[in-house]
């Protein structure tokens, strides 16, 4: 066998069976279970949690204390802020387990979304690519690409640039005052990016 390309911090535990990608890093006290996904150039900081089954694309990065419940996807250049909080059943009741897959509800974090310090994901939703989860809102539908969105619940606050700025419309195109990418807004929740 060859020497692995990617790094596992001693105090770390992947199970048999979790596939970790090429210069991804894995820090202390994280624990990744058996058919968990991680792609390449990621970085889970201290005491990260990924369930079984799990996908996570390339280049995420995941703060401390975050927990990556199975039925949660992460695709490209996700971000997840410190310990925000995912889920994965609806209706959780102790005396009445729904602890199998197929009782789990998916939630889609969708390429280069950013998801706040301390924000929770209630499962079943998609957050769109490019999205900004502001720290401490607690998301309960889906919320719409470059949306930036804030509060108990979730609500759209404004829009943000794919290099994180928020865009200010005048009127329905804009351009980023930071990178310069342009974008249209099409309709109440609806943005996107046109060069
Ligand atoms: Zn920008």
């Amino acid at each position: 066998m060859s020497e692995k390309d990617y790094f596992v911090h001693e105090t770390a535990c992947v199970d048999a069976g979790a596939r970790i990608g090429r210069g991804t890093k894995v820090w202390h006290f994280c624990h990744i279970m058996p058919g968990a996904e991680i792609g390449e150039n990621c970085n889970l900081g201290q005491n990260v949690f990924v369930a079984r089954n799990v996908k996570i694309g390339n280049n995420v990065k995941i703060q401390n204390n975050v927990s990556v419940y199975e039925g949660v996807i992460l695709e490209d250049d996700v971000f997840c802020g410190p310990s925000m909080v995912f889920t994965n059943v609806r209706t959780p009741r102790a005396a009445y387990p729904r602890n199998t897959s197929s009782d789990y509800a998916s939630t889609l974090v969708k390429r280069g979304a950013s998801i706040g310090a301390n924000a929770t994901i209630v499962c079943g939703v998609t957050i769109g690519e490019w999205a900004f989860v502001a720290a401490g809102t607690v998301v309960t539908k889906d919320v719409p690409p470059y949306a930036l969105v804030a509060g108990v619940p979730a609500r759209i606050a404004g829009w943000a640039c794919e290099c994180g700025v928020p865009l200010k419309f005048a009127g329905n195109t804009t351009t980023c005052s930071e990178c310069g990418k342009k974008y249209e807004k099409r309709g109440e929740a609806t943005v996107e990016r046109i060069a």
